[in-house]
């Protein structure tokens, strides 16, 4: 779609902040533009930055094996971050470079208009919950759980859940993963 390439566009050539003088390539997102599914991560890791895709390291091939356990693949859904380059020795992106990049991820929604946006991580969650209102503490005691606003003027649902790289750090997150994912499934199934 003409939209989305012109958003990549813009993002391909981005110096709003500082993250484009360390980073290889910018990761726009990657995926179906006519899904209700869309998955916002934080930012760029080291393969990212390489390949110019999302989530294609060890957090990507633990998103493919949740995806795949309800019966999804990456081309059914959408898949971006919050920021758009790297942030060096994959720092916390900082507050200015999030505002900077935002209205990327606000077009790329605009264009998506998907039904469900899955938060994954404190980042994505505490910038999108908060654009319906949400202040967010903690994951924990969010995760999973559906919360509905209207969003950039579209009546979106947004689950928050881990990010899939805390799995590789901590192992017993993988249940209440899988238990999310579960939910997408059920949430999808109404769509
Ligand atoms: N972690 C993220 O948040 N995004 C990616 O694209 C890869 C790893």
């Amino acid at each position: 779609m003409e939209q989305m390439q012109r958003v990549i566009s813009k993002i391909m050539d981005c110096q709003r902040c500082r993250l484009w003088k360390d980073a290889k390539n910018a990761v726009p997102g990657e995926g179906s533009l006519n899904t209700p599914l869309l998955f916002v991560g934080e930012g760029p890791g080291y393969w990212e930055d390489i390949k110019g895709r999302p989530f294609v390291g060890k957090a990507g091939e633990q998103l493919d094996d949740l995806l795949s356990d309800i019966d999804l693949n990456r081309d059914e859904v959408y898949i971006t971050n919050v920021v758009k380059h790297r942030p060096p020795n994959n720092r916390d992106p900082k507050q200015d470079e999030i505002d900077l990049c935002t209205p990327y991820l606000e077009e790329q929604i605009k264009i998506i208009k998907p039904k469900l946006i899955i938060t994954l991580g404190r980042h994505s969650t505490k910038l999108l919950l908060s654009k319906i209102d949400i202040k967010v503490t903690g994951i924990t005691k969010i995760r999973g759980k559906i919360f509905e606003g209207e969003l950039y003027g579209l009546r979106i649902k947004i689950m928050p859940t881990f990010h899939p790289a805390a799995v590789l750090y901590n192992p017993s997150y993988i249940s209440a993963l899988k238990d999310d994912f579960k939910h997408i499934r059920s949430e999808l199934n109404k769509t």
